[in-house]
């Protein structure tokens, strides 16, 4: 699928002081809606959560991944993110047919998350143990969760706005977000220059729809504090799965497990969880897989 129109852009602002990106996702959005089937609330808790893996991957190194994983006690249960540094994310939820009554003619993207965890896991090449962070949900709504993260876990004040717009039809009408990180030794005003810009912005799915880009967003959230472009990237929905990694999971269960799968279905059907993609292996082919790991015994 060509992504038309979805980019990131990043940015740095009073002298280095403060670092922004603005994202329009609003096909990377679309398209896991396709891929996954789900209803407009879940759409939206997908979307801010593929939104808020865009905007924090752009923080890290190209060999970085970061996942972001919402587990709550309401119909949704349990929403997953995982990116790279180079703009591509994929991602689900636990029950994408989640759908619940507007409040406030907003999706309740709260209600259907309820009371749970936020984890952010970041996977460095250069360190053994990927570092963890786990907290209670604030509030459910994401942007407000990607908040008290920034500030709990790394010190660092920010403001997080993430918003998907869905049509009458179910379809993404807009998607995107903007970061914005007040780095060490910034001044004590610019938090309040930046809360003031951020207060008399229109939602953020507003902007998009009026057909605001990144540049855009970032002009009017750095709005006084001289801020510099730094570079603007395509982002996308990208899983890494393959045909090749899916027969070497089943290599893994072993010639009595395939065996089975040959004489109960003639074939195996194996559905990627983070893109929907369903790969369906072959008696042939199950059965060189046999040969497989009985040669590796
Ligand atoms: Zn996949």
């Amino acid at each position: 699928m060509i992504d038309k129109g979805s980019m990131l852009l990043r940015a740095s602002a009073a002298g280095e002081t403060v670092r922004a990106m603005a994202a329009v996702t609003t096909s990377v959005v679309e398209e896991a809606r396709q891929r996954h089937g789900t209803f407009p609330t879940a759409t939206a808790a997908l979307g801010r959560t593929l939104t808020a893996g865009l905007l924090l991957g752009a923080t890290m190194k190209d060999e970085e991944r970061l996942s972001i994983e919402l587990v709550g006690d309401g119909p949704l249960r349990r929403v997953m993110v995982s990116t790279n540094g180079d703009g591509q994310v994929r991602g689900y939820v636990a029950r994408p047919t989640t759908h619940l009554p507007s409040k406030n003619g907003k999706l309740d993207v709260a209600g259907a998350i309820g009371d749970g965890l936020l984890c952010v896991m970041r996977t460095q090449p250069w360190n053994k143990e990927p570092y963890r962070s786990v907290m209670k949900l604030v509030s459910g709504e994401i942007a407000q969760d990607i908040t008290h993260y920034l500030a709990t876990s790394e010190q660092m004040p920010s403001a997080t706005a993430l918003g998907v717009f869905v049509n009458a039809d179910g379809t993404v009408g807009a998607a995107g977000g903007f970061l914005v990180q007040i780095l060490n030794g910034a001044a004590s005003e610019l938090s309040e220059l930046i809360e003031h810009n951020v207060a008399g912005l229109p939602h953020v799915t507003s902007l998009i729809q009026r057909g605001d880009g990144p540049r855009e967003i970032l002009a009017a959230v750095l709005a006084g504090l001289d801020a510099r472009l730094i570079a603007d990237e395509p982002v996308c929905f990208a899983c890494p799965c393959t045909r090749e990694r899916v027969l070497g999971a089943l290599l893994l269960l072993g010639s009595t497990e395939i065996d089975d799968m040959i004489r109960q279905e003639g074939q195996a059907e194996v559905r990627c969880e983070f893109c929907a993609e369903r790969y369906v292996v072959g008696r042939d082919e199950l059965t060189m897989l046999i040969r497989d790991t009985e040669g590796s015994a």
